[in-house]
């Protein structure tokens, strides 16, 4: 048997606890992995706390897993080929990171990327190749170094999972990036990222006037509510702004002005069931615009799958800093 983080139903409750499972009790999909490590997303966090994401029960959590084939019975993976899955449903429809092993399709694997170790992969995990798609989306919609000129990229949530990875990548591509934190505390962490300057969060949270002061050249949002709509009041003309998250709640108070009189774009950022081509180019720009000293400082924290339900409250409550890597074979 092995270990598994392992969500049901407790009298009309999703609680998540420890379990033993069999291969047997797997679903029939058609590769099975041995799992070396998962990760903590904020995502998880609401999972594990019972915060119904899991659709059905029980559920395995975990919505990013890397390991290594150990059965395939298809064409596209051999035992020893060592994988990555980042969401397609884990966690939510079907059985997540979260355990020593798991059956999964093999249209959710993507090759464990050549620049990074599977320990890597998940200091990245959802959060940084989210963070990687809002970056690959800003470019598509304009944003260069150049273009920016003198003006700052907002990250929100910057001390986060995804905000850690876009300041990283941002600053590297050579853009002036702006952190808003509600940790002063994390403004070492986040300096030695590439932030150049700091915002507080509760600036970003009052409530925005239709258009102000035009400050961002563009903006990579995991917060959501009424700092989404303050960042859309403050982006410059022309400017983009990455829609990745809502840890500040999933409403949006905003007006039209800052869309039809400042040509400012929203762009929505879905990593879940991403197409193939778009999160393997995601994970090919990881390589090349994350270094890997950077990838260190954010990722540095491992826990074991028991540490999981303690991490999920934790994670919810604002109080992880970067990426925790979850070691499934650690006791
Ligand atoms: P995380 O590590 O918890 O980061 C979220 C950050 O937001 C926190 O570190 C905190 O940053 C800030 N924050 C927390 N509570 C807040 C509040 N009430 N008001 C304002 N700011 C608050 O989580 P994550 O894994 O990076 O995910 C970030 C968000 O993106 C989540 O909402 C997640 O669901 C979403 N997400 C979406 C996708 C997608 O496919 N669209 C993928 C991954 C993640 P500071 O302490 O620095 O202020």
């Amino acid at each position: 048997s092995f270990r598994a983080i392992v969500i049901e139903d407790v009298e009309g409750k999703q609680k998540a606890a420890l379990k033993d499972l069999t291969l047997a009790d797997l679903p029939d999909h058609d590769v099975l992995v041995d799992i070396a490590y998962s990760t903590l997303n904020y995502k998880d966090g609401l999972a594990v706390s019972g915060k119904r994401i899991a659709r059905s029960v029980p559920m395995v959590g975990g919505i990013d897993l890397a390991g290594t084939v150990a059965e395939s019975r298809s064409a596209d993976w051999k035992p020893g080929d060592k994988v990555i899955v980042n969401g397609y449903g884990l966690s939510e429809r079907h059985w997540g990171g979260y355990a020593q092993r798991q059956r999964l399709k093999p249209e959710w694997l993507v090759p464990l990327p050549a620049a990074f170790d599977m320990r890597q992969a998940m200091a990245i995990g959802t959060a940084g190749y989210t963070a990687m798609l809002a970056v690959m989306a800003l470019e598509d919609a304009g944003l260069t170094p150049e273009a920016a000129g003198d003006r700052e990229v907002l990250v929100t949530g910057a001390a986060g999972g995804v905000g850690s990875v876009a300041i990283a990548v941002l600053s590297k591509l050579g853009y002036k990036v702006a952190a808003a934190t509600g940790r002063p505390e994390t403004h070492d962490y986040l300096g030695g990222l590439g932030a150049t300057s700091f915002v507080a969060r509760e600036e970003l949270a009052e409530d925005a006037k239709p258009l102000e002061g035009e400050r961002w050249a563009g903006a990579v949002d995991s917060v959501g509510s009424r700092t989404l709509a303050k960042v859309l009041a403050q982006t410059a003309y022309g400017g983009a702004v990455a829609a990745c998250g809502l840890a500040g709640g999933a409403d949006l108070p905003t007006t039209v002005m800052p869309f039809i009189l400042r040509g400012v774009k929203l762009l929505g950022i879905d990593s879940v069931m991403a197409p193939q081509a778009l999160r393997r180019r995601a994970w090919e720009r990881l390589g090349k615009d994350l270094s890997t000293e950077k990838l260190a400082a954010i990722g540095s924290e491992t826990a074991p799958l028991t540490a999981v339900p303690e991490l999920a409250g934790k994670i919810l409550k604002g109080q992880v800093r970067g990426r925790v890597v979850i070691d499934v074979n650690a006791s």
